[in-house]
């Protein structure tokens, strides 16, 4: 095992300050480094960036004096500082020739036994690595952390087709150990796990939330129904597009229709409705442009309304009380109601569920690193296999076989298997893919 207690972060934007503050809480002593600064004082981007860290409502940092372990640079001056670390994580602007670049020049100055890492969301390892020397390529692996990074418990750990056993451990150790997040394995696949399911739950949301408006279903009931009742966020579907902003959105569904497998289901969602792509082309992203499906009003006695985007007719009303009966209030009376909401929530956290059934052993090898994902990386009370169970996976099966659909991978192992659920013996044991019982670690 490799011991990890220097730590280099390349990038001081949003994830690299997150991640070096987040060690830097954890006792670590961390170098942050990013561009030279084009006037004036040359580290004033890492600089400002560790100066922030005590900033805001959710600062990065709870205790000023652990600012004191983070020390700053700038690629050009102080790279091989980075060099002397036993861990370097890139978190550099998401470009496949600028990440390439800077391995390029690490590899020079690193030291012998260092670890390598990108924070990458959606470029493939294999892509990083290609035609990189072997020390790096066995050196290197992806440590995928969540926004913000002191907050999400989610780290995915994907090691490349050369990476050692050893670094894969020590990642591994020091992770989930000293930076206390959850762990989970990933594959080199688009997206990883929890933005594979996530992006999809959201992108099918948008399409099918088209469906559900002629029907006359609201934005505040499907975000509603998209919520408390299926054990999301309060946010629900239009409020974390509104949180993560649709031009980030559509570059995540570009991304998609570049890089999912050409027989993959998610390829029906990855163009966004034209409304919607009008919203996006004309500047209204969410939140960081002051407004995206939803905005805050003042109102004159100093309160604030919330008010809702008819993206069809282009103009603003104050929102309403969302429209759930009581028997949808919770999964499995949402899913199967004959309602038009119910209806999009089959369509949509339904859908999401049948997906991640079948994309075990694509981008897991088991359905404990799926729903760990979502738990840690979504905050969603329940991953997907635990809804399914809370369901009951017959029942699923059966509307399928009623729609005369095929089962997903893991219906289908569950069935043929005679087992009744995907988790047994109050979660201490998973159903494999192999189709008999596994300890869950
Ligand atoms: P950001 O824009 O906040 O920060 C990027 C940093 O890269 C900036 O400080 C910038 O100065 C620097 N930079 C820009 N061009 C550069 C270049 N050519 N060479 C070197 N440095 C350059 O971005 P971010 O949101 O922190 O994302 C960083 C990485 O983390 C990306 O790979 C992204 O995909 C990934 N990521 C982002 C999130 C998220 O929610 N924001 C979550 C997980 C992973």
């Amino acid at each position: 095992m490799r011991e990890i207690n220097k730590v280099a972060v390349m990038g001081a934007g949003t994830m690299g300050s997150g991640i070096a503050a987040h060690c830097a809480s954890k006792g670590l002593d961390v170098l942050l480094l990013d561009m030279p600064a084009k006037e004036g004082e040359r580290n004033a981007i890492a600089a400002g960036a560790k100066a922030r860290m005590r900033e805001g409502r959710a600062p990065m940092l709870d205790e000023a004096a652990d600012a004191e372990r983070v020390s700053v640079g700038n690629f050009e001056d102080d790279l091989a500082r980075a060099g002397e670390a036993d861990l370097v994580i890139e978190a550099i602007v998401e470009n496949l020739e600028a990440k390439r670049g800077l391995f390029e020049r690490l590899e020079a100055v690193r030291r012998d036994g260092s670890i390598l890492a990108s924070n990458t969301s959606g470029i493939p390892l294999r892509d990083i690595a290609e035609g990189m020397p072997e020390r790096l390529r066995r050196d290197i692996a992806v440590i995928h952390f969540f926004n913000p990074v002191k907050v999400m418990r989610l780290v995915e750990l994907v090691p490349g087709a050369d990476t050692s056993t050893e670094v894969v451990d020590s990642l591994d150790a020091f992770l989930s150990g000293r930076l206390e997040k959850g762990v989970v394995l990933a594959k080199d696949t688009v997206n990883f796990i929890a933005n594979r399911i996530g992006c999809f739950w959201m992108l099918a949301g948008l399409v099918e939330g088209e469906t559900a408006l002629g029907q006359g279903v609201d934005l505040e009931t499907m975000d509603a129904a998209m919520s408390a009742p299926v054990g999301v966020p309060a946010t629900g579907l239009y409020g974390l597009i509104d949180l993560i902003g649709l031009d980030v959105l559509g570059l995540v569904a570009s991304n998609l229709a570049e890089n999912l497998p050409a027989d993959d289901v998610g390829r029906a969602c990855v163009a966004l409705p034209a409304p919607i792509q009008a919203m996006l082309d004309a500047g209204q992203l969410g939140r960081k442009s002051g407004g995206g499906f939803y905005r805050m009003r003042k109102t004159d006695d100093g309160g604030r309304v919330r008010e809702v985007y008819d993206h069809h007719t282009g103009a603003w009303r104050d929102g309403g009380q969302p429209a759930l009966r009581a028997a949808e209030q919770d999964l499995a009376g949402l899913l199967f109601s004959d309602s038009a909401v119910g209806d999009f929530t089959w369509k949509v956290m339904g859908a999401t569920l049948l997906y991640a059934a079948d994309l075990v052993p694509e981008i897991s090898d088991d359905i404990v690193g799926i729903d760990r994902a979502m738990r840690w990386g979504f905050a969603w009370k329940q991953g997907p296999f635990e809804m399914l169970d809370r369901l009951g996976p017959a029942r699923v099966a059966a509307r399928l076989d009623a729609e005369g659909r095929p089962l997903p991978a893991m219906l289908r192992i569950l069935r043929d298997s005679g087992a009744e659920s995907f988790y047994r013996g109050e979660g201490k044991e998973f159903l494999g893919t192999d189709g008999s019982w596994h300890p869950v670690r």
